[in-house]
């Protein structure tokens, strides 16, 4: 299989500027940020997308959430959103699951 994106971000390959890393996760600077504070926590599992998790991935999900609110403590963030886009209709660009972090801006809601 073909490794993606993140996956050679992860293994240094292409460069990125990391924020965190851990034996499940890195964090990683988004190179096209949508608010002053963006950031992507990325899971060293190359799971193509939420919907392709399973069961057994359930810890592995839940310290992907945890590690997002560690971010925003670190960072000092009062309010944030965290984003999932799970397929194309969706806008996810790369088939690695992956959660946003943004903030710093006023993030209207509903999302566009
Ligand atoms: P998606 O659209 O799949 O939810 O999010 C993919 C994100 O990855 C986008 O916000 C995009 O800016 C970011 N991205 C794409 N290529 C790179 C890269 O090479 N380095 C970094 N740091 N972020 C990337």
């Amino acid at each position: 299989m073909e490794k993606t994106l993140f996956s050679k971000i992860i293994e240094g390959e292409i460069p990125a500027e990391r924020l965190h890393e851990d034996e499940h996760c890195i964090v990683i600077k988004d190179i096209n940020p949508q608010a002053p504070f963006h950031v992507l926590v990325i899971p060293k599992e190359p799971i193509a997308s939420l919907s392709d998790a399973k069961e057994n991935h359930a810890a592995l999900l839940g310290h992907l959430m945890w590690q997002c609110g560690q971010m925003a403590e670190q960072a000092g963030l009062k309010g944030y959103r965290v984003v999932i886009n799970n397929g194309r209709d969706a806008g996810q660009t790369v088939d690695h699951l992956h959660l946003h972090i943004l903030a710093g801006r006023s993030l209207t809601w509903p999302p566009g």
